[in-house]
């Protein structure tokens, strides 16, 4: 199976972001984030040929806190007004079980979870565990505006900054907030400058379909440096929408950029395989069947694999 997961995953070689990679991102960041990301993707492999589904990944709520409006969010707005943060002995239980279970890619989400009362927080868990991939979704407006204080953190080989855009200027600030674009441009010469690993989080929804999927905007992500996208396609788009939008980033994965989406993964393009299978845990330390829906399913120190795996709030985002 080895062998076969070996060969595959080379006849998948994109050339074009191999290229790009050698030439923008550090060494060590490169090898970090694609070994960890290829062990879990033949996790998953080997997870499909078990009939098993066991998580690989782990989202972490960092905090709920977020000052911004932007439309669509998922997070109430009285739990975006809170102010609290993750205590370390929870967030550093979590990523604990996380690597027990064979975790080796770590998401913090929020609410925005860098902020300058997280920034401190998310670097010592960065530290303490440099052989796990540790990403951040974030807006970049501290990327963009506070970055001497961010020096120690982006230059982890283990932690990578995922942006938030859906769009050019006029559709992003619309969407996220006036001057949103500008922090993402201003975030990406930083990383750049300091040769991170870095990529970008694209939610398609009905108004911004045709742009977000366009080559014209996929080419300028390209431009600033990502090297990865995740398209996070929103479940309100109907069906067809969906379809359509997985038919059009199979196509755009000719390009030098590599390209996941929230229903597909990367590697399977009409079907779920090859999904990272996310655990969510919340600031609180408790497991929620996924970010959005936050069913909780019991306590990070007290659940065991095989309740969340028998789970069927948590099991049925990956087709099962
Ligand atoms: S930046 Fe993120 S958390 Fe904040 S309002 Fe926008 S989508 Fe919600």
């Amino acid at each position: 199976m080895l062998y076969q997961f070996a060969k595959d995953s080379s006849s998948r070689l994109n050339l074009g972001l191999a290229a790009r990679s050698l030439r923008d991102v550090r060494l060590g960041a490169l090898t970090t984030f694609l070994f960890n990301y290829l062990v879990q993707e033949y996790d998953v492999k080997r997870q499909e040929a078990n009939g098993l589904v066991i998580p690989t990944a782990m989202d972490l709520e960092v905090s709920t806190f977020c000052p911004r409006r932007c439309r669509g969010c998922y997070v109430p707005v009285d739990e975006r007004k809170d102010p609290s943060v993750i205590s370390y002995g929870t967030a550093s239980r979590a990523i604990g079980k996380g690597i027990d279970l064979g975790m080796r890619n770590f998401n913090f989400i929020g609410g925005e979870p860098l902020q300058n009362r997280t920034i401190a927080l998310i670097e010592r868990l960065v530290a303490e565990h440099p052989s796990r991939n540790f990403f951040c979704c974030t807006n970049g407006e501290l990327l963009a505006t506070t970055q001497s204080s961010l020096d120690g953190l982006v230059s982890k080989n283990n932690f990578s900054a995922a942006l938030s855009v859906d769009g050019f200027k006029e559709t992003n600030d619309k969407l996220r907030g006036r001057g949103s674009y500008g922090w993402i441009v201003e975030a990406t010469r930083y990383l750049h400058l300091r040769g991170c690993f870095y990529g970008g989080v694209v939610t398609v929804r009905e108004s911004n379909f045709e742009e977000a999927l366009s080559d014209d905007f996929v080419d300028s992500l390209i431009e600033q440096g990502l090297m990865y996208t995740l398209f996070a396609i929103t479940d309100d788009l109907p069906e067809e929408r969906k379809r359509e939008a997985l038919k059009i980033i199979r196509e755009l994965k000719q390009k030098p950029l590599f390209i996941y989406n929230s229903l597909t993964g990367h590697t399977g393009a009409d079907s779920r395989g090859c999904m990272a299978r996310e655990l969510c845990v919340n600031k609180d330390g408790k497991v929620l069947s996924n970010r959005k829906e936050r069913i909780i399913l019991g306590d990070i120190d007290t659940i065991d694999v095989e309740t969340i795996s028998r789970d069927p709030d948590w099991r049925k985002r990956f087709n099962s």
